[in-house]
Formats: structure tokens, sequence, C-alpha cells
């Protein structure tokens, strides 16, 4: 049997996860912190520097790729939440810069995702790690806007509540996850396959790398590229899944110089070594006819 550039072989999975679309909330805040008036621009003038839908499927576009974009449906701090919690910074950090998916606006960017080829997944909110049921609503708040059905996703802050979140996932139809992993290191950590939890088709795929773990500690970009580099190589040489995640936000080189080279020059190098590439929706497919194929050989 063959088959050609099928994950099992080496693969790259790329993800997005939507936490932000508009800078509001944030902007007095690092203004303030980093006494860097321009962040105060973006209320004014009304520009968005964190929508970046266009900008990064005009790239995927061109690099002939496609990937998984997660979307929140998180609390609101004023309507879903205590009083008591609306003066609490963590809180704000939560809940105040949430949008909703559903505004028509943001649904027409997740209908064009999904009509080209893009995966639109669920970003499980901060509660809902060990809450079946708002996962549950989460999901159908989702397929509300889609025209297909969500498979899977990620929870946001890849808060897992151990082994359970997996049951709630399965339990509501998703047949995937990509929350096991680190913000703050990256690496493969000797797991070069995804895990299957209950020994079935449910598939976690381990996070490989989130920009955040390396850009902001790297000592230049050179460094953080070699870094990259090597673990496309490790994934190469053990036939592992790799899977990524890089922010929408930090695509704007504005504000975030280099996050949006490393992305292009990732995928062009996986690509130059013969890796597949695609969403994690997609790589569960494969993963699941390959599985099929050798339990009947
Ligand atoms: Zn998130």
């Amino acid at each position: 049997m063959t088959d050609t550039a099928v994950p099992g072989e080496f693969a790259l999975c790329l993800t997005h996860d939507v936490d932000r679309v508009y800078k509001t909330y944030q902007s007095p805040y690092y203004a303030v912190l980093e006494r860097d008036p321009s962040h105060l621009r973006s209320l004014v003038t009304g520009e968005r520097p964190y929508w970046q839908f266009e900008e990064l499927m005009a790239l995927e576009d061109e690099l002939d790729v496609r990937s998984s974009w997660y979307v929140l449906d998180e609390q609101s701090l004023l309507r879903d939440r205590s009083p008591r919690e609306w003066l609490r910074p963590e809180s704000w950090k939560l809940y105040a810069g949430r949008y909703d998916p559903t505004d028509p606006e943001l649904a027409d960017v997740f209908r064009a995702l999904e009509r080209g080829g893009w995966e639109v997944g669920l970003h499980g909110s901060y509660e809902s790690a060990d809450d079946r049921e708002r996962l549950r609503a989460e999901k159908r708040t989702l397929e509300g806007i889609l025209e297909g059905s969500v498979v899977g996703g990620r929870q946001h802050y890849l808060n897992l509540a151990g082994r359970r979140s997996w049951e709630h996932h399965r339990a509501i139809g998703l047949e995937y996850d990509a929350s096991y992993g680190s913000s703050t290191n990256y690496g493969f950590d000797g797991r070069y396959d995804v895990l299957r939890p209950f020994d079935d088709s449910f598939v976690v795929f381990p996070l490989t790398l989130m920009e955040r773990a390396l850009l902001p500690s790297a000592p230049s970009l050179e460094w953080a590229w070699r870094e990259c580099r090597r673990l496309l190589e490790e994934a190469h040489d053990h036939d592992a899944v790799m899977t990524v995640l890089w922010h929408p936000r930090y695509m704007n080189e504005n504000e975030f110089p280099g996050y949006r080279t490393l992305y292009e020059r990732l995928i062009r190098e996986a690509r130059a070594m013969g890796a597949w590439i695609g969403p994690c929706r997609e790589c569960h497919e494969l993963l699941e006819a390959r599985r099929e194929a050798s339990s009947q050989r």
C-alpha cells in the first residue's frame, strides 16, 4: 500500500485561535502601560489592527494551504457575570475583550472561511472545560452560523479539566481536541504521534508550538527561525504530527514584527521538506482512513 504525503508521515497542522478581533478594550490599558499613545489610535480612528482575517486568508491562499480557525463564544462580563467580578483584572482579561460570533460581519467571515476550504472549529470558552452543556451550546451557536458541522477545536487558554474535557468533547460529537500543550514551552517532549485517550477514533493533537512561547523570549528572529527549523527536522525524522498555533492578531507586522514572517517561512520550509500541511480536521480524516486501512489488513 502506498500513500503519498499522508499523516503518519510528517504532517504540519496549522491552527489559529480567534481570541480577539477588536483591540478596543486593550488599547487604553496598553497605552498607559507602555506610555505609547499610538495604541490609542485604533480607538480613535476605528482602525482594527487585530482584524486579520483577510490578511491571513490571503497569505495562506498564496501559500496554497488551509488551516483550522477556532472560534470563541466567551461569556459577556456585564451580562453573564456578577458585579463582584467586574472589578477583577482577571475578569477583564477573560471577558471584556469578547466578540459575538453571531455578529453579522463576523458570521460572514466564518462562512467565507468555511466556503474557502478552511476548518472552522470550536474554541471552548474558559469555563466550558468542565461544563458539558456550555460546550454543547457553544458548538450549537457556531453550527448555527456555518453550513457544515463542527468536529473539533481547542479550549481557550489550553484549559483542560484533564480527561473529563475529552469526555465532554466526545459526548457532544467532537472528533478531536487540540488543547493539549503549553503556552510557555514548545517542542515534542518525546511525543510524536497524536493521542487516543479512549483508544478509538477520538484524537488529541498535542500542541508543538505556540508563537508566544517562542518569539517574545527569542534573542533574535533568526534564532527563533533556527528553533522552528529544528522542530521541523525533528518532526521529519520521527514522521511526527506537528501542530502549531498562530493567533491571528500576531499577523499584524506593525505591532508584532516577525510573527508573520516566521509563520510563512515555517510553511515554506515544511513544504520543501515534503510535509503534509493542513487543518486538524483534514489530518484527522486522513489518520482515520489510515487507521481503518491498517485494521483491515
Ligand atoms: Zn484562546
